[in-house]
């Protein structure tokens, strides 16, 4: 069974995405396109595009105070090293490299990319089909041919877990499985999903 873990509020304490906007840029327009996107009136990437383009800071003051602030969950190097993960992220290269680095891990990553312009962030999409489910560019075609066990806490995670054959899910992908009766496996740490691939039980 091929591992796939979203980077943002999975591998990542907190979404990396937000806390740049907030610090960096408006957040109340995060907090609008979030909005829109959740009710279907605006689409994923736009409702990001629309967002980085209010971040006008240097991306190298951007990577520094991210290498120092973003925290990783506890057991990301147990789950790495026992299998070598895909990273599949609607972030940024540049802002993940640098804390995979930190970390002294070394894994395949599918993300965005970045034009850092002084007059608004643009992002360069990682090139993908528009899914025949969804309506996005959504990580769905990015998983691995054959068993998948899918690891994600988001919006952008919901089209992907649908195609995996096993879900370890929390926050906003949680509540979504839960109201379309869909079954998943919850965690705290990577700890936890790495025992539940070991065969040692999940923790629900
Ligand atoms: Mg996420
Ligand atoms: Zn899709």
């Amino acid at each position: 069974m091929r591992l796939v873990l979203d980077w943002d509020g999975t591998v990542t304490e907190r979404d990396t995405l937000e806390l740049v906007v907030e610090r960096f840029g408006d957040i109340a327009t995060y907090r609008r396109t979030g909005e829109l996107m959740g009710n279907g009136r605006l689409g994923h990437d736009e409702a990001l595009a629309m967002s980085f383009a209010t971040v006008r800071a240097p991306l190298d003051d951007v990577v520094a105070w991210a290498v120092g602030a973003v925290r990783v969950r506890h057991g990301l190097r147990e789950l790495t090293g026992r299998h070598r993960p895909l990273i599949v992220s609607s972030g940024f290269h540049e802002l993940i490299e640098p804390i995979l680095a930190r970390e002294e891990i070394e894994v395949p990553l599918l993300a965005n990319r970045l034009d850092a312009r002084p007059d608004g962030w643009r992002i360069r999409f990682r090139p993908a089909r528009r899914c025949r489910r969804c309506g996005e560019r959504c990580k769905r075609s990015a998983l691995p041919p054959g068993d998948v066990a899918y690891v994600g806490d988001g919006y952008s995670d919901r089209c992907a877990a649908l195609a995996a054959t096993r879900v370890f899910a929390i926050g906003g992908l949680a509540a979504y499985l839960d109201e379309q009766a869909i079954p998943y496996e919850s965690f705290e740490d990577l700890h936890d999903v790495a025992r539940a691939l070991a065969g040692e039980g999940s923790v629900r």
